[in-house]
């Protein structure tokens, strides 16, 4: 619709500029500047737009003890004490993480991922029993990113350490991600273990974060040697 067309009068409707953006035909205020303050730091977390926080918001109006004092605790918590792990590179809110910490998980296999939500990915499928560790990006030309500014060290170091029967190389299906791996694959042939990688059930281009939890457990079944 033209803009010369368009009434001069508020119909209250949304209304089409010149452009075919929507135009917003009132800027009242909805709430205090508190109240959208806290709308617009909720619509910033990612799944979030601007319509599903101020829905989140209203719910924490309205069930203020069930919701919104248990988050402010939660919250609060979390952000005392938030930590990266000295050892894997995840987050949490000791150093080393609960996953490094953890007994019962089997520290003689380690699982090397691109980044922490990989790594919670992967533990979300409660297939893999060993440890991990989080490189903090994948080797890109393109980005600039090399060797050095991933945590490749560290991980070499861990296998100097010992203990170490396997690692397992679960980079994202992607060129950056298989890169990655090739160049992993090379550093890691003069230590003694056992080195496998996912699967390619992994769809190309995909991150692991993404995928349904089912595809991801059958890519960690059917991992396999490299080479
Ligand atoms: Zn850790």
């Amino acid at each position: 619709m033209a803009s010369a067309t368009r009434s001069s009068l508020p119909t209250g409707r949304m209304q089409r500029d010149g452009d075919g953006r929507t135009a917003i035909p009132y800027l009242f205020r909805m709430a205090s500047p508190e109240i959208e303050a806290l709308t617009q730091a909720l619509a910033r977390l990612p799944g979030l737009g601007p319509r599903s926080a101020r829905r989140a918001v209203l719910h924490l109006l309205k069930k203020r003890e069930t919701t919104l004092t248990p988050l402010l605790r939660a919250l609060d918590a979390v952000s005392e004490r938030l930590a990266t792990c000295g050892v894997c590179g995840n987050v949490d809110t000791s150093d080393p993480c609960t996953v490094c910490t953890d007994p019962r998980r089997d520290a003689r296999m380690l699982c090397v991922v691109e980044e922490v939500a990989d790594l919670w990915a992967l533990d979300r499928s409660r297939l893999f029993p060993g440890r991990f560790h989080v490189l903090g990006g994948r080797l890109s030309a393109l980005e600039g990113v090399r060797p050095e500014d991933l945590a490749i060290d560290g991980l070499l170091r861990r296998l100097e350490g010992g203990g170490i029967d396997e690692v397992v190389l679960a980079m994202n299906a992607t060129l950056e991600g298989q890169t990655t791996a090739h160049y992993l694959t090379e550093r890691i042939e003069r230590f003694p273990v056992r080195l496998t990688q996912l699967a390619h059930g992994l769809p190309v281009g995909g991150e692991l974060d993404y995928l349904d939890e089912g595809t991801l457990a059958q890519a960690l079944r059917a991992r396999r040697p490299v080479g």
